[in-house]
């Protein structure tokens, strides 16, 4: 993405209300419930860009709080756009590097969370910095329900198979697998597409998904 350096993006989202307040963010876990002002489920994205999927989830599910998770002011600005021009009260969105995802939720707090188009880190000394891999969830097995599910749509094969390749290590196991998303009507029921989902299904790329838990 190419929108990591608009000037001020850091100031606009300080001060939004949209977003959880950088400060603040240790004093969320076990909060999130009191934060939202309900007890509905909480489902979180992981690198979610410019935040389509998430709005588009939040807006068909108003009784499922969401939160965006972003590392990127520039390109988290552009999802607060949208919740400028019409708000939705189920849905907030924190700027931070996911490495810290385990101190701003509490333990078996969150019921869903999303990976989409996550990137890929091709080099293998980077291989802990991939959003599915094993250090990642064992991150991600701190803060999910017991019976909570994790699901990861990807373009890039290479990606897909080391994600596949670190869940038994990581002591995950799948419901779904498919190297085709977009030709399984049933897993299609109800699919909302992100932003590079469109941009890379559009060239023909099939998409991969699982569907994990342990
Ligand atoms: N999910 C969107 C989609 O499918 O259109 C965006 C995909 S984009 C390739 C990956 C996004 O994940 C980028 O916006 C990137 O900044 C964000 N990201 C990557 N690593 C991250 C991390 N460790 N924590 C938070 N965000 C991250």
């Amino acid at each position: 993405m190419r929108l990591r350096n608009i000037t001020g993006s850091r100031e606009v989202i300080q001060s939004s209300p949209f977003v959880i307040d950088e400060e603040a963010l240790d004093t969320c876990p076990g909060r999130w419930g009191e934060i939202f002002g309900n007890t509905h489920p909480l489902h979180i994205e992981i690198g979610m860009g410019k935040g389509r999927f998430i709005y588009t989830m939040a807006k068909n599910s108003p009784d499922i709080n969401y939160v965006g998770i972003e590392k990127y002011s520039s390109v988290l600005l552009r999802a607060i756009q949208k919740m400028e021009e019409e708000a939705l009260p189920n849905l907030k969105f924190i700027r931070m590097d996911a490495e810290d995802i385990d101190k701003v939720f509490g333990g078996g707090e969150v019921d869903k969370i999303y990976l989409n188009f996550s990137d890929p880190w091709p080099k293998d000394r980077h291989a802990r910095r991939r959003l599915p891999s094993r250090q990642f969830l064992d991150r991600y097995d701190r803060i999910l329900k017991r019976d909570g599910r994790l699901e990861f749509k990807t373009d890039n094969r290479g990606l897909f198979d080391f994600a596949l390749e670190e869940l038994e290590p990581a002591g995950w196991r799948a419901d779904i697998i498919t190297y085709d998303l977009h030709s399984d009507d049933k897993l299609m029921e109800g699919n909302i597409m992100t932003e590079y989902e469109e941009k890379f299904s559009s060239k023909g790329n099939p998409i991969y998904k699982y569907i994990i838990f342990r």
